[in-house]
């Protein structure tokens, strides 16, 4: 359905008008025929028809568009009178602003937003009705802080509500502390795991550094073996090399006895030997 057409401030164009309803159009759309119609009355005329009903054409629902756009621009301008003129609302608006007035229009008919409360105000009337509705819930008159509406307030105890609030906190309370303590162990059982992972990780670093230190003091072992082979060595040469400074000696001492003189050959043999030992040392 369309606005009627008396709540608009001056002349409304004809092209304006849905071809069902004969008001404003409210959502138009429009058919390849260029005919428009309100959102809801085409639709509605489509549950039982296939034409348009102003020419007869071929129409379907899935064919219509939305208003060309200076259409959409002469409707959006018209200046109309709020839904609530009746109850006293003298606002006038663009039709493309009305529905944000209209959400918050004073005369605007709401509902009482209290819980069990079905009365119906204006707007600018709901704070006085809250000042006075029975489901109002307010602060209890005999001191216990919880908050009641004076509907309740007959049939409510202070002690037995405080009874009731304390034991839902207690209960409340328990399920955190077990929820915690789940959590807790949780945790725990985690910290736990990676704690002897970390452990055999260090363990099998203590085994490498064990085999690391065995392997090194073997070397070590070698080297000083060596070393005590080296010194024997040496120890044995310098007993050589003194032998040989002795014979030496005897040699050139006796060298004009010449019977004590070895063979031609033997004394070159003697001489090769002599040179390599001195080498050697
Ligand atoms: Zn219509
Ligand atoms: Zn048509
Ligand atoms: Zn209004
Ligand atoms: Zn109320
Ligand atoms: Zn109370």
């Amino acid at each position: 359905m369309g606005y009627d057409i008396e709540r608009f401030v001056g002349p409304v164009n004809e092209g304006l008008l849905c071809c069902i309803c004969r008001d404003v159009l409210q959502d138009p759309l429009q058919a390849p025929c260029e005919h428009a119609f309100c959102k809801t009355c085409i639709e509605g005329w489509l549950v039982n028809e296939v034409t348009c009903p102003e020419d007869r054409q071929i129409l379907s629902s899935s064919r219509l568009k939305p208003l060309f756009r200076y259409m959409k621009n002469d409707l959006d301008r018209l200046q109309i009178y709020c839904t609530f003129k009746a109850r006293g609302c003298p606002h006038i608006s663009k039709l493309e602003f009305l529905p944000k007035h209209e959400s918050e229009c004073p005369y605007a008919t709401v509902s009482c937003p209290n819980e069990r409360c079905s009365v119906l105000v204006s707007r600018r009337d709901l704070e006085k009705h809250l000042n006075t509705c029975e489901f109002q819930k307010r602060e209890c008159s005999k001191g216990c802080g919880i908050m009641i509406s004076s509907a309740d307030e007959r049939k409510h105890n202070c002690i037995a509500e405080l009874r009731t609030m304390m034991d839902s906190l207690r209960s409340e309370f328990a399920g955190k502390m077990a929820e915690q303590k789940r959590e807790m162990e949780l945790r725990l059982n985690m910290q736990r795991g990676h704690m002897v992972q970390k452990e055999a990780a260090m363990q099998g670093k203590l085994d490498e550094m064990k085999s690391e230190s065995s392997k090194l003091s073997q070397k070590v072992k070698l080297l000083m073996d060596s070393e005590t082979q080296r010194r024997q060595d040496m120890e044995k040469l310098e007993i050589e090399k003194k032998e040989l400074i002795e014979l030496l000696r005897g040699h050139r001492s006796s060298s004009v006895d010449r019977s004590r003189l070895p063979r031609p050959g033997t004394s070159k043999r003697f001489h090769k030997a002599l040179q390599s030992k001195v080498t050697e040392i």
